[in-house]
């Protein structure tokens, strides 16, 4: 990266943890941030570890009574201003992902317009998130909702700035206060909103300490004063988060993998297929494949396989893979050669366990050569197949053929995960008896991804624990305390009776 193009996007040579609206000067180890597709060097990021860790634990713990005591809509305010101050930025925002991440532009934008929406939805919400009351002999019982605290929260790479907007929103907007660790892979964006939240933001609200899982994230979950765990990421990982919250007894959300079926019935109207076709690659190739709910199982209609099959290749092969930086739809890089030796791995597999349809193959793209471009490639496989039940994390696509629908429910319920599923019909009955089958958390008729403010996004079974995006995140937030109110003080048991 030039020297210039650093300095047009306001990014820092050197990013400390953030702490009372300070990046704390570093003074131990960094790591680079790099760009995905170049690998030129972006920033500094300090690796944050116990010290870091228990200087922003503190500094939320001594912010939140503050914090806690003001009034819904004063919270709801700073939200606000949150989310404006990030639509002013956005187009600064998306680039720094953009590079970071490797994903294109029109993707990295639509993240932006998805953030500020949670801190809108959130600061909406919490207006309106009341206890309850009921009268009780003699007297009233108020069930009130208050924060927890602390909380600490880990989030991954793909999607930062909506990672991010998913956890600080609803926990701030119930009264908490806030220590996130970013993904190493991808802290910069994270980094650059503590700009803007020190702007607006008391000190101590929010906390952000980069740096690696094992170190600042097993610090943060460990942490005595930590109060709330959330986490998003991998199921191997959420499972090693649940047992730090477990061994302290304090609650834990997370959001994990995926391996989502997305069906294709036989009656589909003909004039939609072409409609269908672009929802199924879109699905399974936004964000590169790794995203927690791509659909990644295709299960298809014996009926309509062939036809439907040569319309899906053409689409994946329409598909541009660019420059990230580029305008308009692409399929940029993955997010690591990590990343990317792992993907390649799996086609690996699938070329000697499946047959491929398409791609496969690694692409080159000019001026990216430190990038882990890939074609979308699509398999044809059983439900049983390595590829059909692990999480990949990238453009690969498994099609399944089917023609039984018990069979069709049984396998798309047969994966470890449980995150979402599309289905596709004409017969809304049918619709509905699959979407009531299916495991899933989030079931989308005729559109994929059709998430919307409110709409509860939260795993069964190995995808997670708890909902996000909706009001009910906000019960993950706070506890119930019970107060009961008697106009007199009644003998209670013991008292000598006159
Ligand atoms: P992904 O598979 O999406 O890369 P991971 O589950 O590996 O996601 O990582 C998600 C987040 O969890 C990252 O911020 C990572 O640093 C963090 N993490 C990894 N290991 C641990 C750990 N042992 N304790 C706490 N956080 C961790």
């Amino acid at each position: 990266m030039t020297v210039e193009l650093a300095k047009d996007l306001g990014l820092s040579e050197v990013y400390g943890a953030f702490v009372d609206n300070q990046f704390k000067p570093v003074k131990g180890a960094v790591f680079h941030a790099t760009a995905a597709a170049t690998g030129e060097h972006l920033a500094d990021i300090a690796r944050c570890g116990g010290e870091d860790v228990e200087a922003a634990v503190l500094a939320a713990e001594r912010a939140f009574p503050d914090w806690k005591s003001l009034q819904p809509e004063q919270r709801a305010a700073y939200l606000h201003k949150l989310a404006d101050a990030i639509e002013s930025a956005a187009s600064r925002l998306m680039m720094i992902d953009t590079l970071d991440i490797g994903r294109g532009l029109w993707e990295t934008g639509i993240d932006y317009s998805i953030a500020a929406s949670q801190y809108r939805y959130f600061a909406a919400a919490i207006v309106t998130h009341e206890g309850f009351g009921r009268p009780i002999p003699n007297g009233y019982l108020v069930a009130k909702r208050e924060p927890y605290g602390v909380c600490g929260q880990i989030i991954p790479w793909n999607v930062p700035a909506i990672m991010a907007a998913l956890k600080i929103a609803p926990a701030v907007a119930a009264g908490n206060t806030v220590v996130i660790k970013p993904d190493e892979n991808a802290s910069l964006s994270t980094l650059e909103l503590c700009k803007l939240v020190a702007q607006i933001f008391p000190p101590g609200v929010i906390n952000v300490v980069p740096g690696f899982g094992e170190e600042a994230g097993a610090a943060l979950t460990a942490h005595p004063r930590v109060a709330k765990l959330a986490f998003t990421g991998s199921s191997e990982i959420g499972r090693i988060v649940s047992v730090a919250g477990a061994n302290r007894l304090v609650p834990v959300s997370l959001e994990l993998g995926g391996k989502s079926p997305n069906i294709v019935f036989p009656d589909v109207d003909p004039v939609d297929v072409d409609a269908i076709v672009d929802n199924v690659t879109f699905a399974s190739m936004y964000c590169n494949g790794q995203s927690c709910l791509a659909g990644t199982r295709l299960f298809l209609h014996d009926a309509i396989y062939d036809d439907f099959m040569s319309k899906l290749v053409a689409s994946m092969k329409r598909i541009r893979i660019a420059n990230p930086t580029d305008a308009g739809p692409l399929l940029g890089c993955l997010i690591s050669p990590k990343q990317g030796r792992r993907v390649q791995e799996y086609i690996a597999i699938g070329k000697s366990q499946a047959s491929l349809v398409t791609g496969g193959e690694r692409a080159v793209v000019a001026g990216c050569d430190a990038g882990w471009f890939f074609e979308p490639t699509v398999f044809e496989t059983s439900n049983e197949s390595r590829l059909a039940q692990e999480e990949i994390f990238g453009p690969v696509l498994s099609v399944i053929r089917w023609n039984d629908y018990e069979r069709l429910i049984h396998d798309a319920n047969d994966v470890r995960y449980g995150l979402a599923a599309g289905l596709y019909t004409t017969n809304m009955a049918k619709a509905l008896e699959t979407a009531d089958r299916l495991q899933a958390g989030n079931v989308w008729i005729n559109n994929y991804f059709n998430l919307a403010n409110g709409s509860p996004f939260g795993g069964f079974k190995e995808s997670g624990i708890g909902s996000e995006f909706c009001r009910e995140t906000l019960n993950m937030y706070t506890h119930l305390k019970a107060i009961t109110m008697q106009g007199r003080v009644n003998p209670a048991w013991f008292a000598p009776v006159h």
